[in-house]
Formats: C-alpha cells, sequence, structure tokens
C-alpha cells in the first residue's frame, strides 16, 4: 500500500507533461519497439525546464517501461537514467492504441559499448571515473584498476535493480550509460525488465533477448512457472520464488560478458562474442575448460586478457567464472559479487584514484 500512496501524491504533485511540451531533435537509435530521439523541452516550458532529454516512442510494451521507470526512481533512483515523466500519446481518430512516450534526462553521449570499442578502452574512460590522477605507468594493472571501477559501478546499479525486484533481462554495453552528471555508468531500457514482486511483465517475452548476451536458460522462470498468477498471489509468492529459481541471476551471466569483453580485447567485437558464444558452448559453459582449450593458441591480444584476470592471485579470473556458469543457481548474485575480493584492493592501492 506504501507504494500506492506514495504514487498517488507523486501524481499530484510531480509536473505532467504531454506531446506539444517536448521538441525531437536527432534520432539516437531504432528498435523493434520504439524509436529514441534527443529531445528538448518546448518553449512554453523553457522558462523553468532546461537541459537535454531523450524520447523513446514505444509500442504496447511502452506502458510496462514507464511502469519500471516509475518504480525504479521510486525504489533505486541512481541506478537507472533518470526518468521524467511517461505518458499514453493517444493516436487521432482512435486509429490503433496509440504510442507511448519515455522522457529521461540525457546522461550523456556515450554508452559503454561504443567505450570499449574504442582502440583507447580503458583509458578512454580512465578520467571519467578516476579523475586526473594515475600513480601507475600504463600497463595491465592500471587497466584493471579502471574495469574494476566499471564493473563496480555496474555491479552497483544492479544491485539496486534486483533489490527492487527487477531482473532487467538485456544486460548489455548498450544500455550501460555513462553520466556526465554523477560520473558513474548507469543502466538504461527497461524495456525488457520484468517485476516479480508485483507480477509485472511476468511472462517473458523471449523474443526481446539479445542472444549474444542471454544467460543458456534463455528465459527464466518458465518451467516452474508456466502462467503467471495474477497479481496479488504473485505478490504473495514471489519472495519464495525469487529465492528458489534466483531469476536476477539471469542478469549476472550477462554482466560476467560485459566483463570478459572488457577484460579480453577481441571479445569486444560483435564477432568475437558470437565466437566466444560457439566456443563455450561446446566447452559445455565450462569457463576453465574454454581456457585450456583457448589459452595454448592465444593471440598476445587475447593472453592480456588472461593476465589482467591473473593479477593479484587470479581474483579477477575468480570472479568471472563465478558469474558465467551454467547453472544460475551457481552463479553469484550482485551483491555477492561486490563483496568479492576482486574489488578489495581498489580503494587501498589506488587511494590517488579516490575522489
Ligand atoms: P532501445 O529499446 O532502442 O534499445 P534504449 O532505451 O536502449 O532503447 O535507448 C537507445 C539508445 O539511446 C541507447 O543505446 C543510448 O545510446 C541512448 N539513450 C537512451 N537513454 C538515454 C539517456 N537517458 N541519456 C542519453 N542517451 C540515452
Ligand atoms: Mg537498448
Amino acid at each position: 500500500w506504501d507504494m500506492f500512496v506514495l504514487a498517488f501524491f507523486e501524481r499530484l504533485f510531480r509536473p505532467t507533461y504531454r506531446k506539444d511540451d517536448f521538441v525531437l531533435g536527432k534520432k539516437l537509435g531504432e528498435g523493434a519497439f520504439g524509436v529514441v530521439y534527443k529531445a528538448t523541452f518546448a518553449k512554453s516550458k523553457a522558462s523553468s525546464k532546461q537541459g537535454d532529454l531523450v524520447l523513446k516512442k514505444a509500442t504496447e510494451y511502452g506502458a510496462v517501461e514507464i511502469w519500471m521507470n516509475e518504480r525504479v526512481r521510486r525504489a533505486c533512483a541512481s541506478s537507472c537514467a533518470d526518468f521524467v515523466y511517461g505518458f499514453l500519446e493517444s493516436s487521432a481518430k482512435g486509429k490503433g492504441s496509440g504510442e507511448y512516450w519515455l522522457v529521461w534526462r540525457f546522461e550523456g553521449e556515450e554508452t559503454l559499448a561504443e567505450l570499449i570499442q574504442s582502440k583507447e578502452f580503458p583509458y578512454n574512460v580512465e578520467t571519467k571515473i578516476l579523475g586526473e590522477v594515475q600513480d601507475l605507468p600504463k600497463g595491465l594493472e592500471r587497466e584493471n584498476k579502471i574495469i574494476q571501477t566499471i564493473m563496480r559501478q555496474v555491479l552497483f546499479a544492479l544491485d539496486g535493480l534486483h533489490s527492487t525486484g527487477i531482473v532487467h533481462r538485456d544486460m548489455k554495453p548498450q544500455n550501460v550509460i555513462f553520466s556526465e552528471g554523477s560520473r558513474t555508468f548507469k543502466i538504461i531500457d527497461l524495456g525488457a525488465a520484468t517485476d516479480l514482486r508485483v507480477g509485472i511483465n511476468y511472462i517473458p517475452k523471449e523474443f526481446l533477448l539479445d542472444p549474444r548476451y542471454s544467460a543458456p536458460e534463455q528465459y527464466i522462470m518458465s518451467t516452474q512457472t508456466p502462467s503467471a498468477p495474477s497479481a496479488p498471489v504473485a505478490t504473495a509468492l514471489s519472495p519464495v520464488l525469487w529465492q528458489m529459481n534466483l531469476p536476477d541471476r539471469f542478469d549476472m551471466y550477462s554482466v560476467g560478458l560485459i566483463f570478459l569483453q572488457m577484460a579480453f580485447p577481441p571479445l569486444r567485437s560483435d564477432n568475437g562474442l558470437i565466437q566466444f558464444n560457439r566456443q563455450l558452448k561446446r566447452c559445455g559453459y565450462d569457463m576453465a575448460a574454454w581456457r585450456s582449450t583457448v589459452e595454448p593458441r592465444a593471440s598476445p591480444e587475447l593472453r592480456k586478457g588472461f593476465e589482467l584476470l591473473d593479477l593479484d592471485g587470479g581474483i579477477g579470473w575468480e570472479l568471472l567464472t563465478s558469474m558465467v556458469r551454467f547453472k544460475a543457481g551457481q552463479r553469484t548474485s550482485a551483491k555477492a559479487a561486490l563483496a568479492h575480493p576482486y574489488f578489495r584492493g581498489e580503494g587501498l592501492l589506488g587511494l590517488s584514484f579516490m575522489q
């Protein structure tokens, strides 16, 4: 009930917007379920409202995405891009069901996908998140420190979602944005997300999932719970179901692949990742087996990944292999990953990096 009371008062006191309050700018992206534009507030609102916005025009799934964003804003706002407003823009003359408009603050120009594609990665991220001071020579240790910081920020944001009961289901570098304002990475795109505590979007839309980053189980909770219970039932049952099926571990697999791509330069390209997925499948999703097949004939660039993860007694490799596992129940959680020794050295050895 708290949630609904809170939502009611928010509705009363927060500004509401409609179509004419926004001016669309350049197109940022286009998917199967919507188009994303850069935007600003229209002149009429400009006196008080400023700053760049992002506006998504979505199909029927927009309703769920608005719901997820509202929930995130109340429960774990810092995890995701700052949500401004969402509404249904009914179509003219009642043809069709109209489209959902979702508006966020424009967080920054670059997602992690663009950043890892740069030859400079991870140094192109260094000053963004660690400030100007570098006390290490360029090399593996310094790269590891930057990747550690990115991983910590992504896991922190994801832990916020999971603690709220939300599984993202589309974790990938394209959906991790660098926020210029907070100088941290945030999660975007709750279009495929599911909230198990309230039963929203309970039946997984497998076709939404990106096969490059999806865990092998593909969709979550399908076998034990073939149909969605009505919302009140789901509320009562879901903490149990959450424990039983560990649906959050679906995201952990995807985040493991993001970690993998950051560590191994050849796996940052689409083709590299697709090839890795094929190899891992052939190895029965056993990272140790994958390592023993590719390491002996690894290119220097691939070997770099192993060397980076082997630093400090191999704690990076240990963390990676605790995320990329076939069985969801054997994967670490976001919260446990944040407490992993991989992140322990970060603040101590790198004091000069801290802000
Ligand atoms: P899609 O469903 O098309 O994947 P996303 O929500 O992922 O939609 O947005 C598409 C792209 O728009 C993102 O990859 C990112 O480049 C950009 N984008 C989305 N939200 C923001 C934001 N709040 N700030 C800046 N850029 C954003
Ligand atoms: Mg996206």
